[in-house]
């Protein structure tokens, strides 16, 4: 864990330093707020900070506004070092953003304690973290596929329909549809349509360039947004379907075809008036003349 050492007094700092590297610690030791504030803004900066609150430059109280000043999700844990110790400063000082204070002298039981407060609380912090960034990942993402769900796609399309008006490249709309799956799940039973879903996925993520973007739209639909000039936008939508239809899927001992419709409709930022709902429809109906023209292909409106 590496600890950042604020103090301005050499024997005080030499002393902090070799105290908490006995305890595990990797200390990075600076003389001034200023070194300090450059620390933090480094890549990777210490999460444990021990700060003295008389230094040059830039005072400890300063150095915990200036490190509160920056938009974190994970704020270090501050100990304000000082030898201040009236009712006024003990406010001053967890006011500026320290999260604990040491008066000097100290004991170095104390000191320790105090640290390990700090450590578990910064662990709780990113627990915390770590859960929220779980529940937003799947409060946007379908948990079969892994790929975005209903509502994230929708969203990101509105996202890129403003994005595409500024850019002026068209954006195609492509809805996908599995051909007869309701056959797969007949005959193979529900999990092997589980299956074929994943796999589904998998080849579009496999197909798609990287800055295209896929969601399950629903049951066994999903909705395609990827940006291309005309001359280009068949071969990609080509290029998903035969990723699908060429190789066999393999559950358990079967080996089962699978193919894919897809209706793509184009919306063009100079001229488009229509909404998100209405290029959807769009799509929809293209997807709709792919099914009853045979199935296995793509119509773009
Ligand atoms: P078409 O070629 O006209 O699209 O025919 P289809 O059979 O694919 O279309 P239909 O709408 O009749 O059936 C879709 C089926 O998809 C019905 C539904 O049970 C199945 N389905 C939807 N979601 C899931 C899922 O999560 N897992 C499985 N296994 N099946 C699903
Ligand atoms: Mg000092
Ligand atoms: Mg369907
Ligand atoms: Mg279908």
């Amino acid at each position: 864990m590496k600890l950042l050492i604020a103090e301005d007094d050499l024997t005080s700092r030499t002393i902090l330093t070799a105290v908490v590297s006995k305890w595990g610690y990797e200390p990075i030791a600076v003389e001034d707020g200023e070194a300090a504030l450059q620390v933090m803004q480094a890549d990777n900066p210490p999460r444990l900070l021990l700060v003295d609150w008389e230094m040059p430059v830039i005072n400890g109280l300063d150095l915990c506004k200036h490190i509160r000043e920056q938009e974190s999700s994970d704020p270090p844990f501050i100990i304000l070092l000082t030898s201040r110790s009236s009712t006024d400063d003990v406010v001053a000082g967890l006011e500026a953003g320290a999260n604990d204070y040491i008066c000097k002298p100290f004991q170095n039981a104390e000191l320790q304690a105090r640290l390990e407060v700090g450590n578990r609380m910064l662990d709780l912090q990113q627990e915390l973290n770590r859960a929220k960034e779980e529940m937003a990942f799947q409060a946007s993402h379908d948990a079969l596929t892994g790929l975005f769900n209903r509502r994230a796609i929708m969203e990101t399309m509105g996202r890129e329909i403003e994005r595409t008006k500024r850019n002026m490249q068209p954006l195609y709309i492509g809805m996908c549809d599995i051909d007869h799956f309701k056959t797969i799940n007949d005959t193979y039973g529900h999990l092997a349509g589980d299956a074929i879903l994943q796999e589904v996925a998998n080849r579009f993520n496999a197909a798609l360039r990287p800055y295209d973007l896929v969601g399950r739209y629903g049951g066994e639909e999903f909705l395609i947004l990827l940006n291309s000039d005309e001359s280009h936008v068949e071969g990609l939508f080509e290029r998903i379907r035969k990723a699908i239809e060429l190789d066999a899927f393999l559950y358990e001992q079967e080996s089962l075809r699978v193919t894919i419709s897809c209706g793509v409709t184009q919306f063009s930022p100079s001229t488009d008036k229509r909404n998100e709902t209405e290029l959807l429809a769009a799509a929809d109906a293209a997807l709709y003349k792919a099914k009853n023209s045979g199935r296995n292909k793509i119509i773009i409106d």
